[in-house]
């Protein structure tokens, strides 16, 4: 049985659809199951030769949400986010550790060219559909100013966020039954962009006792010859791990042996801690730069995640194939949000330096407070804003009455007794821990902790 419940359809007629004919189709089908329920026609009566000609046809038995889109898992991230936030709404005094994003607001003089963006007429028409010209070329200049790698404005393509940058690189390169291998714990985004794409997703999983880096036998173990890409995540969401200069090196030098495609996502680059630095792994293998695709963006540099600005750096022949995609799926980026990104990218980096300070200090009290959580260990995280505590120590033990099993149970139970909202491991590949984002205010912080120390304590 196909997603949605119905039977796949095995022959599907081609058909050659633009936009308004798919719209057409779906609207179609949308009104005939309505009028199977209330025997009536749709509120504008219109009666197209399409649904004439569908009418005759009538018996599809093709799901009702394709077993594509069907197959994708919600986010468990969004969806515990989402609950807690309703109780929150409520007035219950939850803290929530779920958000993947700086709890800043954006700097004054970003949104002060967002401003000034707006009263420009050429802004409120389509603009190119990989980006401005001249964002395009700022974010060359800061990558080269940044990581140090150079590329051109041809080899850059602006998009709704990091995330659609990640959306559109699988869909770019990956065919039918393309195999990518995925360091876990991962974010919850890469595996779904890959099925949606039509690969899948291969983990290997890395826990504590390697930082939660994967070693390069985990990688030769998991290549088979469907494999064609590999992706690589540093700092990473959600376990905060950040790869050594020699460790991205021996990543890209095996992908290079393979002839694997690597898509390293950068988000995070200027939220290290310590004297820990980030590497770009093109700059360190540069031979991988035409098999190479980075994804970065403005959300967590700036405190940017609602303006949906990010990138995506490649080889010029793929930019150019993934821009015809982004044609026919968004068109440009809204040109305010551009604007506002242009002058994130242009200017310095005094922003993120500020927020980086508190986070650490947050990245420490968390930590040492979470250590001190009975059958709770937590390993300080060397970047991005997430703790990642193990909570196997408490699985299976007696909670108010409850026995909770997995770290989704334990979150569950968390929100409910405690009202304190967590992502469970299972949202990254790997039960057994917490997802603890501290973005969070610094009072709001220790509370949460506070309540889950008084809670787990009474664990039997
Ligand atoms: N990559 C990683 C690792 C992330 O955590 C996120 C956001 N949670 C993104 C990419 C996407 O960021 P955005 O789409 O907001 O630019």
């Amino acid at each position: 049985m196909a997603p949605g419940g119905g039977r796949a359809r095995l022959i599907q007629p081609r058909l050659r659809c633009d936009g308004e004919t798919v719209l057409a189709l779906i609207s179609l089908r949308y009104n005939a199951k309505r009028r199977r329920r209330t025997g009536r026609r749709p509120a504008d009566g219109r009666v197209t030769s399409m649904t004439t000609t569908a009418k005759s046809s009538g018996t599809s038995t093709s799901p009702r949400i394709s077993a594509r889109v069907g197959a994708i898992a919600e986010s468990l991230t969004l969806s515990l986010d989402a609950k807690a936030k309703a109780l929150k709404a409520q007035g219950r005094p939850v803290i929530i550790y779920g958000a993947g994003e700086p709890d800043f607001a954006t700097p004054d003089y970003i949104v002060q060219a967002a401003v000034a963006a707006c009263a420009v007429p050429k802004n409120h028409h389509y603009t190119p559909n990989g980006g401005f010209p001249e964002l395009r070329a700022a974010i060359a200049a800061k990558t080269a100013r940044d990581s140090g790698y150079q590329v051109t404005p041809e080899q850059v393509m602006v998009t709704n966020g990091g995330k659609q940058a990640i959306y559109e690189a699988f869909a770019t390169i990956l065919s039918p039954g393309d195999e990518v291998i995925v360091p876990a714990p991962y974010w919850t985004t890469y595996p779904e962009s890959i099925k949606l794409a039509g690969g899948v997703p291969v983990h290997v999983t890395a826990d504590e006792t390697t930082g939660y880096r994967v070693a390069p036998e985990q990688l030769e173990a998991a290549r088979t010859d469907r494999t064609k890409a590999v992706l690589f995540v540093s700092p990473s969401n959600p376990s905060g791990a950040v790869y050594p200069r020699e460790q991205v090196e021996q990543f890209g030098r095996w992908a290079l042996e393979h002839d694997l495609w690597v898509i390293t996502d950068e988000i995070y680059e200027h939220l290290v801690y310590d004297d820990v630095e980030f590497h770009s792994m093109p700059v360190l293998v540069p031979e991988l730069a035409d098999q190479c695709l980075v994804v970065n963006g403005v959300a967590k540099t700036y405190a940017m995640t609602g303006w949906r600005v990010g990138w995506l750096i490649g080889p010029a022949d793929v930019i150019k194939a993934a821009i015809n995609l982004q044609s026919h799926a968004t068109s440009n980026v809204c040109n305010v949000a551009q604007a506002a990104a242009l002058a994130a990218v242009g200017g310095d980096l005094s922003a993120v330096a500020g927020m980086r300070e508190i986070f650490d200090r947050r990245r420490r009290a968390i930590v040492s407070m979470l250590n001190e959580v009975p059958g709770v260990t937590c390993l300080l995280p060397e970047g991005a804003f997430y703790a990642y505590p193990s909570v196997k120590g408490v699985l299976g033990k007696q909670l108010r009455g409850r026995r909770p099993a997995t770290s989704l149970e334990l979150a569950d139970l968390m929100l409910t007794e405690i009202e304190v909202a967590v992502i469970p491991g299972e949202a990254f590949g790997t039960p057994g821990y917490l997802r603890m984002s501290y973005a969070l205010g610094d009072d709001d912080l220790v509370e949460g902790v506070s309540r889950m120390q008084r809670l787990l304590s009474s664990a039997e």
